[in-house]
């Protein structure tokens, strides 16, 4: 999701996954041990808040490495790095067609929903009864109210570790495909609105979506905080966090949109 690599420090995580380069910024520790400090007041809560953190690692690689791979498919090699709660897959050099810049953009929240898909299939191989649990625990996420059951009938901290894979990678890759600079969605928003309509016109649309939808979640994230529901059919969702997120992606949005209204080299007219 990230644009821009995070800088080197003494603490730094390092290993290869598939030959590519990992590096693990200590911020996405204390990013991601923050999001899930509230499972250390359930019960058993060491082991969930340890399931949270190997989930939230494993679901970020996982999605910085299908960029990473795709990339590598269309021979150009990269690295990953992961920082704060998201991370950056940077390749060597530019992709010379848009559309495998489109494909390794897709790749990577395509590569969490296919784990999501996945796991039904696991779910699905254990019984039926534990594939209807999983499909409404889903819909449960994605704030569609079901009747059946949510249980899984497996032990309690396995049930822990795929609900929270069903959250991060369901939620992750949603998030992720929404058309906002410079979310992947918001990239392949600009790629294709700029391959449509030339000339910069594209890309000024393309950021223009970018800044409502932004700042219509903006308002949804704190409305939900206070039990409100802004947008009807939208789950309540978000809380500061994800606020801070989307008004911050708005703000940025909103000054990539003035950048592009007043070119520099036309600043004269
Ligand atoms: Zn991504």
């Amino acid at each position: 999701m990230l644009l821009l690599e995070p800088g080197h420090t003494a603490y730094d995580l390092r290993f290869r996954v598939f030959g590519i380069p990992v590096r693990v910024h200590p911020m996405f520790w204390l990013f991601t041990a923050i999001l899930g400090f509230s499972a250390l007041n359930e019960e058993n809560g060491t082991a969930k808040f340890a399931i949270w953190i190997v989930c939230v690692f494993s679901s970020i690689l996982l999605h910085e490495l299908g960029h990473a791979l795709t990339g590598k498919i269309f021979g150009n090699d990269g690295h990953i790095v992961l920082y704060a709660f998201g991370g950056v897959a940077v390749h060597r050099r530019q992709f010379h067609h848009r559309w495998q810049r489109i494909v390794v953009l897709f790749a990577g929240p395509g590569i969490q929903l296919a784990l999501v898909g996945c796991m039904l299939v696991g779910l699905a191989c254990m019984g039926e009864e534990r594939l209807e649990a999983g499909i409404n625990l889903i819909l449960a996420l994605l704030g569609i109210p079901s009747q059946g059951p949510i249980s899984l009938g497996l032990h309690p901290l396995l049930q822990r570790a795929i609900f929270d894979l069903f959250f991060i990678n369901m939620f992750w890759a949603l998030i992720n495909l929404l058309p906002i600079y410079p979310l992947d969605g918001g990239q392949i928003s600009k790629e294709s609105l700029d391959a449509a309509m030339p000339g910069g016109q594209g890309e000024r649309v393309a950021y223009g979506i970018s800044m409502v939808i932004a700042a219509l979640l903006t308002i949804h994230c704190i409305a939900s905080a206070n039990h409100v529901k802004f947008i009807p059919f939208l789950p309540a969702f978000g809380g500061i966090f994800a606020a801070l997120l989307f008004g911050s992606l708005a703000v940025e949005s909103w000054q990539l949109l003035q950048q592009h209204r007043h070119p520099p080299w036309r600043r004269e007219d």
